[in-house]
Parts: C-alpha cells; structure tokens; sequence
C-alpha cells in the first residue's frame, strides 16, 4: 500500500469512528432534551454498545498498524493528516491498557447514573446516589492504575481534558487565585457599598425567557440554521460537527439572568464550533481542542461581552420590553450591577466563579488519590465553600449535587471552567491590541470580534494545541495575571474599594 492509500483508509476509519462517538452524542442530547423515561435503559444499553465499538476502534491492531506507517512518513504529511495522527496516538496510548469490557460496563453505568444523580438532586438526597458516585470514583481510580501516571494520579485526567495541564501548573494557578481573589472577595464583603440581584429575582415567564434568548442568539451571531436551542435541566451544548452545533437552558420563573447567562455561556461554546475551518468538517478535528480553551470562548461571550456595561446598554431597551412590569424599576446601572454572592457554581459572578472550581478542584484531587470517604463529601464541599467564599449551602441539592459532573464521570473536567476564564482574560488583552474592544461591543458590532477569535482560535479546530493556540497569540503559556488583574480592575471599580 503507498503513503496515499493509508492516508486514506486512515481518514476513512476514523471517519466511522467519529460517526459512532456522534451516534452516542445524539441519544445523549435527546436523553437530556426530553426522551421518554420508559426507554432510558434500553437507550443506556445502545450508547453502550456503541461506545465501546468506537473505542475499540480507537485502540485496535489496525490503529496500530495506522499510527506505526503514518510515524514512518511524518515529515511527508500535511498539517490535518498530522493533528489527525497525534489525535489518534494520544487516545491510542492512553487507553489501550484498558480492557475493553471493564469499560464497556463503565460506560453502561455512567449511562444510567444521570437518572440517579437527577432523582437524588431533586429530593435533596445524597445517599440516594452516593454508592453510584462511589463505584464511579473506584473506575476512574482503576483506569488511572491500568493508564499509569507521571508525578501524580489525576494529572491523567487532567491530560485528558487540557493537554499538557499538571497539578504542579494547577497549584501555582489556585494558589495565586487564592492569594488574590479571597482576600478581595472579603474587602468586598466589608465594603459600604453592597450590590446584590434581588431585584432581578421577580417573575418573568417561560415564553418570555425564551423570547430574549433569541434576541441574545442573534445579537452574538449564533447561527440557528446550523443551531438549535432547547431545555434541560442542566444547560450543556454539544455538537455533530461545525455544521449542527445545538446548546440547552434551563428557565427558572423568578431568575431571568439565570437562564439569560446560561444562553451567553453556551451559544459561546457553539459559535466556537461553528466557525472551524471547512477542511476539517465532519472529521475528527471537528471538535473544539480541548476544554479549557472551549470554556474560555463560553466565557468570552458570557463574561467579557456578556457582563459588560456596554453590552447590556445595547440591549437594555429590548430586554425591557420584554420582561413588562415586574421588573420595571430595573435601571440600566441595577442590571449592570447585579451581581450575587450564591452557593450555586453556574449562577455565580465573575470574581467568585474561580473559587467555586477550586473547591471542586481540591477535592477531586484527593478523591482521585484515593483519599475520600464517600459518606464526608458533602461536609468537605460544605467546608470549603464556607472557608472560600463565606457561604455555606443551605442542603446538599444546592452543594455537593448541584453539577451534572462527577455523575457523567467527568473527574478532571472542572478546573477547565478555571482555565477558561483565565485564556479569555488572556485574549482579552491581546484582542485589544488588534481592535477596539469595548467600541465593537457598543456598536452592535460583534461579528469583528468573531473574526479575531476565528482567525486566532475557532478555524483551528483541533489542529492545533492549547498551548500552541495561547503561545501563538501572546508568546507565553497561559497565565493567571491577567484574569486576576481583569477581575482586581471591574471589581474595585464596582465596590468603590
Ligand atoms: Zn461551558
């Protein structure tokens, strides 16, 4: 067979493996959206099959035989083929120690644990799913021991999720984050001024809710010919290559901004997915690179552009046709200003966002190390949240159970939401020395900062790595200075510290 051939059997298995990993996304979307509850086993027991097929696939003799002709001729191939080839190693080497039917019943159990952890949260429950949670974390401890690991276990899944990211980055990262922000979080706590969002808490219906977050689809530039948006009771987007990329919110009655930054957030996620390049459609770079950098494209648009004075006082007028009486007494300055201390991690407001991920982070880190004790994890989050943010939750619904996470497996993930912020402050300030920022945002003009974000991050796709990706555009790796500096900067001015 010459070079042309395998390159092209190549790309045609992993073609039918992608088809396989999108086949499983979309029983999962439709699962989330709204399937029948009769039918989740069943559906729990396809996604199964159909998972473990594709990493087979990932990990077999012929992947091999691929990886080993492809490495013979590297320096004849081009930049797609390549990143297909690192892609594909990476998955190859982590995860072919193993076995395929140990995963295959992980995956069945991760299948059905979203049901448990929904029903457990909801009744405010935690033994309800604490043995799920458990036989999870044994998995996730088992895999790290079949996979190996260099200094410390959960730097494997860290790999996983940010490539190249260690817990030796991660304790620098956190320990600035907490040298800085929690002592600025309690100036601002014995500060005269005291802002908080009561007011906003007042009713504004569903068919309302859903009414801005088309106007905020459309504001940003989210394409809904290649989108869709639905509800869940978790928000979460996903995608089956650039061309169908659909995001989820969740309308709470008396807390429209929960689901308005919620629609931010996501609609981010997608216009990353969007906007790759067209050789990359439908393969397995079709994806966003990892998930620091995804998070930090949902921050960007929720935060940087979402959050900012200039952008509410664009849509301020239109919002508030919509919502009608209850909330009337809204003035522009109140919108910007509202800002909320809260136990929940997706409600929460720039400054605390971070610390609520180093709770998660500091005990997934222990928890992996297998250093736990299933029946004291509410008491440590509680802990925790009391000691970083000065709130301790009033129940587990909103504590340990509130995120989707740890039931999906998805141990490594959270630090990501971290990272996430810390790119977009990052590009934030090299973004401004291209164009003006704050004027696009004023004058409706977002499209000029898509174009920034698609030229330096979104064609890419998964062809280039995060620290590729970072370094290209600021000639460093990422660096938590510049999100302390963004947030020491907007807070201080907000509390008139
Ligand atoms: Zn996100």
């Amino acid at each position: 067979m010459n070079l042309q051939e395998t390159i092209a059997n190549f790309k045609n298995y992993t073609d039918k493996m992608y088809s396989l990993q999108m086949a499983v996304e979309m029983f999962n979307w439709d699962m989330e959206t709204g399937s029948p509850k009769g039918g989740i086993s069943a559906i729990a027991k396809y996604m199964g099959i159909l998972s473990s097929e594709a990493f087979g696939m990932s990990i077999s003799d012929e992947m091999n035989v691929f990886i080993t002709e492809l490495q013979k001729n590297e320096n004849k191939l081009d930049d797609i083929t390549l990143a297909m080839l690192r892609m594909c190693k990476r998955d190859f080497e982590s995860s072919k120690k193993i076995p395929k039917e140990e995963m295959r019943k992980y995956i069945e159990l991760i299948a059905n644990s979203g049901e448990i952890w929904k029903k457990a949260k909801m009744e405010n429950n935690y033994n309800m799913y604490a043995k799920t949670l458990d036989e999870i974390i044994k998995y996730k401890i088992k895999f790290i021991d079949y996979r190996g690991f260099k200094e410390h276990p959960y730097n494997t899944l860290l790999d996983d999720y940010e490539p190249g990211m260690t817990v030796e980055k991660l304790d620098i990262f956190f320990g600035k984050l907490k040298e800085t922000i929690v002592p600025l979080l309690k100036r601002i706590n014995n500060s005269t001024v005291k802002l908080d969002d009561s007011y906003m808490k007042q009713h504004v219906s569903k068919e309302t809710q859903e009414k801005i977050s088309h106007v905020l689809m459309e504001k940003i530039g989210y394409d809904l010919n290649r989108g869709m948006l639905k509800q869940s009771t978790h928000p979460f987007s996903t995608g089956f290559g650039k061309n169908d990329c659909r995001i989820t919110t969740d309308y709470i009655e008396n807390d429209m901004l929960a689901s308005f930054y919620s629609v931010m957030h996501e609609a981010g996620h997608a216009i990353y997915e969007q906007n790759k390049m067209d050789e990359i459609a439908n393969t397995i770079l079709d994806i966003g690179v990892s998930t620091g950098i995804h998070e930090s494209q949902s921050r960007f648009f929720e935060n940087v552009i979402g959050r900012s004075y200039e952008f509410l006082e664009s849509i301020y007028t239109k919002i508030m046709g919509l919502v009608g009486e209850n909330l009337k007494d809204v003035t522009l300055q109140k919108l910007y200003e509202s800002v909320s201390l809260t136990p929940i991690r997706i409600y929460a407001d720039e400054l605390t966002y971070a610390l609520h991920v180093m709770v998660r982070y500091e005990m997934e880190k222990d928890i992996i190390s297998g250093n736990y004790d299933i029946n004291d994890l509410p008491k440590i989050w509680n802990e925790k949240m009391e000691e970083y943010l000065g709130i301790i939750p009033e129940n587990d619904t909103m504590g340990i159970l509130q995120d989707i996470h740890w039931s999906q497996g998805d141990f490594g993930y959270f630090p990501s939401y971290a990272l996430g912020n810390a790119y977009s402050a990052q590009l934030l300030s090299y973004m401004q020395k291209d164009i003006n920022v704050i004027e696009c945002i004023k004058n409706d003009d977002i499209v000029t900062i898509t174009k920034w974000l698609t030229k330096n991050i979104h064609k890419y796709g998964a062809i280039k790595t995060p620290i590729e990706l970072i370094k290209n555009i600021s000639g460093e790796e990422l660096n938590v200075d510049y999100l302390i500096k963004y947030l020491e900067d907007k807070y201080t001015k907000l509390y008139n510290l």
